[in-house]
Formats: structure tokens, sequence, C-alpha cells
């Protein structure tokens, strides 16, 4: 094994930057995202990297006999975007794609089609639904026993920490009436005790484990055909919040066969000892010794430029969707969430791998949750006296005010979801209704975080949400949904700066990743990873950047994506 990995290393290894400038782009509108040069007109790629960024002039003259030259006309362009939070390989081409279905009839019409269209599947598997499509918000088996009898069908909510099971599929689980829910997890049931079909966090576990697990050609084909959507949305680089064995190989093929169009930094799991989110529990057992050992040997044999470690992910609590995520004070209607770490076995854990070297990614969305990771990233500098290791806050999306001000000093990066503040159905009868007004009005404000002078790099979560950064920098900048609702925006004091938001999913998320130094920005010596746009979004009316378009992706120095209008 280590003997491959040394192999693939060199592989991988970054093309040698000649002097030979095979493309030049001219007259476009730069925003380099680097202060000291924050904008351009032209720029000289050679090999993977950029080698120039300047005036027309200045850029022309490095032009030789074969270089090819790229007319923008007056286009935009900006450095590649980075998502610093998301989860491939997201849905399985193998699976029912649930993700916008807003209705029970589209629901139910999107499985009952994949199941005709796919009938030597033994079990019908999807993901990306939301309560909204629910009577009352209450999802039940009754609307897939409607649509599918004869195959067992779990479709899982589109953050991943709920799904829906129809009665064949509880028949195959052996699951009844007297099924104890597991801890850290609820098996929810009618008035009178019977399961509904819906499974939250850990108890998810009881229907997934009978699921038979993808083949390693469909990984692949999902991997692939998720590069290339992510490509036409302009990302160049992305922070794998879920690193799995069971993927790996995917990425190790693709970048043999010289197919990966994204880079990628991956994140393995650190577990607690006890309980544990579901969606952890499903991508690795609990950590040993052993563990650190096989994270290290990743992180010293991958250091990029294409697939690299150095992080871990661990999850303290679950959403407020689910009113799992673990909060100081009660939701509305009770119960105030579940932390899934005792804080000392947190301390302990996330210095061992602080001492080790490694930055720590923790899932904390309520405050409380938040709150306890503060604590523990602030146990480890001390205890090992380290600093610099740029630990993150996944999400964040309720931040105790006082806990605001602890940001900066101790370095820690607010890893937040730009889409997460669309006011969507679900946000708005869901979340919104189980927090309260006083708590929504500062629930994925992003400013809070800005004001408070911390690094915030923003991801997606996708597949929870699109990976579309267009997107998320108009929501982030607007805080209306793609529609234009509400007028005016949700909670418009949390408004940023368009300026602020790109630079959250631009050299912010190079920073999160420790890789300021080589992408990022539009910097001579960086690795040429730019989007061409078809509007300058610093200068349109904000509600315009929602249509946006990318035109043209280009990552290390390859175009990865190339619209027709371009
Ligand atoms: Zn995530």
């Amino acid at each position: 094994m280590k003997h491959l990995l040394c192999i693939l290393t060199l592989l991988l290894a970054p093309a040698f930057a000649a002097d030979h400038v095979d493309r030049i782009f001219l007259n476009g509108k730069m925003w380099t995202g680097d202060d000291a040069h924050p904008t351009a007109e032209a720029l000289a790629i050679a090999g993977d990297k950029l080698v120039a960024v300047g005036t027309n002039a200045d850029i022309r003259k490095l032009a030789v006999a074969d270089t090819a030259i790229v007319d923008l006309r007056g286009r935009f362009v900006i450095p590649g975007f980075q998502d610093s939070h998301l989860h491939f390989p997201g849905p399985s081409v193998n699976g029912v794609n649930l993700v916008g279905a807003d209705t029970l009839e589209e629901f139910q019409k999107r499985i009952a089609d994949f199941a005709k269209s796919h009938p030597n599947l033994p079990w019908i598997v999807g993901s990306g639904w939301g309560y909204a499509t629910f009577p009352n918000q209450s999802p039940d088996k009754k609307y897939l026993d409607a649509v599918v009898t004869d195959r067992p069908v779990y479709v899982t909510e589109r953050d991943g920490h709920m799904g829906i099971a129809n009665t064949k599929a509880l028949a195959i689980a052996g699951l009844d009436r007297n099924t104890a829910d597991p801890p850290n997890g609820h098996i929810m049931r009618d008035a009178s005790g019977n399961a509904t079909g819906e499974f939250k966090e850990s108890a998810q576990r009881l229907v997934e484990d009978h699921i038979p697990p993808e083949n390693d050609d469909d990984v692949y084909q999902s991997v692939l055909a998720h590069m290339d959507e992510a490509a036409a949305a302009g990302l160049t680089s992305v922070q794998n919040a879920s690193w799995t064995p069971k993927s790996w190989p995917a990425y190790l093929r693709a970048a043999s066969e010289g197919r990966l169009k994204l880079r990628f930094r991956f994140a393995p799991i650190i577990l607690p000892k006890e309980g544990g989110s579901p969606t952890a529990h499903k991508l690795k057992t609990p950590l040993t010794t052993d563990d650190l050992a096989y994270y290290k040997e990743l992180r010293d044999t991958f250091r990029g430029p294409y697939l690299q470690f150095g992080a871990i992910k661990g999850f303290l609590d679950g959403t407020i969707d689910a009113k799992t995520a673990a909060m100081f004070d009660p939701y509305v209607g009770g119960g105030s969430g579940i932390p899934f770490w005792e804080q000392d076995d947190l301390n302990q854990t996330v210095a061992l791998y602080d001492r080790e070297g490694f930055q720590i990614m923790l899932h904390a969305i309520g405050d409380k949750a938040i709150h306890m990771a503060l604590d523990a990233y602030e146990y480890a500098a001390k205890t090992n006296g380290t600093s610099g290791r740029r630990h993150r806050v996944e999400h964040g999306e309720l931040p105790k005010l006082a806990d605001l001000p602890r940001f900066k000093p101790l370095g820690v990066i607010a890893s937040t979801q730009a889409m997460f503040a669309s006011p969507d159905p679900t946000a708005l009868q869901n979340f919104a209704v189980v927090l309260g007004p006083e708590r929504t009005s500062h629930a994925d404000a992003f400013k809070l975080y800005d004001d408070a002078g911390a690094v915030q790099a923003f991801g997606s979560d996708w597949p929870v949400y699109p990976f579309t950064p267009l997107l998320g920098i108009y929501t982030a900048v607007t805080r209306m949904t793609p529609q234009g609702t509400p007028a005016g925006g949700w909670y418009p004091e949390n408004r940023i700066p368009v300026e602020a938001a790109l630079r959250h999913f631009t050299r912010d998320g190079a920073y999160a990743s420790f890789a300021e130094n080589i992408r990022g920005t539009l910097t001579q010596g960086k690795m040429a990873d730019l989007v061409v746009l078809s509007a300058d979004i610093l200068t349109i009316a904000p509600e315009q950047i929602a249509t946006t378009r990318v035109l043209l992706t280009v990552m290390g120095g390859k175009d990865t994506y190339r619209s027709p209008e371009f």
C-alpha cells in the first residue's frame, strides 16, 4: 500500500512551471483578490501557473509564436471559487435525487419514476428532501408506500440527519413497535406508538445497515459527474468534509486517468467514545490510535496540489431543523438538542490531533456546540502550547453573541455556508419557528463573523444546498431566495457586501486550507485557477447575481468548463 501511495505522489506532483507562455488573457476586467494589486486587465499562463498579472501592454509582450491569445472583450474574471465545506461524492448516480422536490406530488413522482427506470436495483435509495414537502411537516412511510411496495425504499433528508423508510424496508430491517431508540437517535412514532418510518440521527443506522453498499465503479461515475457540475459552477478547489475509505479509490483512479477537475482537500472523521452522529457512523468506525497513524500517513503522503489531507472532522451536534443542534436554551416546544461529545473527551481528542499538527473541523451549529468547540480549541492550544492550527467551526449557525470575539484571538475560522441564509420554506416554516424570533434574528448572520474580525470561509455543504458559489454570494448579499423573496431580504441587517462574499469564496477558502500562498487570488506565481463570468458582480444590481453565468473555468491552466457562450 505504501509503495502504491509513493508512486501516486509522484504522479500528482505539480507540473514544472516553464517559462514558455502557453496562453494569455487580454482585455479583461479582473478582480484579483490580491490587496497589493486589486485589479488587472490581463494575465499570462505557463504550465499550471500564473506567470504574470497586469496591464494589456505588459502581458501582450510575453506572447511567443505559439502562445494562445484569448480576447476577453471586457469580461469579468476572478480567482477560481473555493468551496470550504461539501460532501463528495454526493448523490449516487444510482439513487433518486430529491433536491428541489418541494411538493408531495413531485417527491412521489420522482421516486416512482426512478423505481420504474431501475427495475433491477434491490433497494431504492435517495436523498435531498425537505420537511416542507410533507403535510404538517410530517414525513411518513405511507407517502412512500403509495408509490413503491415491492422493494424497500429509504430516502434521506437534505442534511442527512433524518431519513424515511417504507413498510418493506422496516420489515427487512426487522423493526417493530418494540424496537428501542438507540443512543443519540430517535425512531419517530405515531400517537399509538407505531414507527412512522422516520428515523433521526443515529437511529438511521437501523435501516442503513441493511442497504447493500455501492460498487466502486458507481462511486467513480458519481465523482466524475459531480466534478463536471462543480467545474461548471466555477469551482476549482473544494474541501471535502467527509473523507471515506469507501470512496477513496475513485479519486485515485480519477487522478491516475488525468480526469480530476477539482483540487480536493479531504477530512477524515473522528468520533467520540460513545454515541456520535449517524452521519459520522456511516463513514467510520470509532476512533482508535490506528486511525491517527493512518491519517498521518495520508496527510504526509498526499500533499497536493490535487489531492491533499491535513484536516480531520468531528460532529458536535445535529441540525436546527431536527432540533438536534445543541442549544443553551430550549427550542420552542421543548428540547435543547444533543451534544454528541462530552467536553472532556472532546478536549482530549482535539488536543491529541492538535499536537500532531492537524487542523480540526468541528461541526457545531447550536450556541452550546459552538461554545464547546471554542473551549476545546482553547484547551488544546494552552495544553500543547500550539498556535496557527487554523481550527474551524463548521456551520456555526447560531453562535452565542458573547462567543464571537473569541474567534479572532484563537485563530478559529468560521466555516459557514452562504445558502444556509436562504429564506426558503424550510427556513421560514421550520427553522425560524423552532428558534423563536430573538435567536432567528441572528441565525446565519455572516456579518457577525466579519464584524468580529474572524476569517470566514464560505462553502455549500452540498448536497445539502447546491454548490453554486454565485447563488451563495447572491444569498449572503441579499438574504432573499433566488425567486426574490422576501422583498428587501430576511433580517436584511445581516447582509454583507459582494466583495466580502467573493473573498469568503476565494482567498479565505485558500487560507482555510493552508493554500493562500499557491491559490485564492490572481497573483503572479500562484496556480492558474480562474473563472470568467458573464457580468461584473461588483457593479450589477445584487438581484442579478443569481442569474450571472460562469463562462469559463480554468484549473491549473486547463479548461475544466467552457460555456458555449464563451
Ligand atoms: Zn457538512
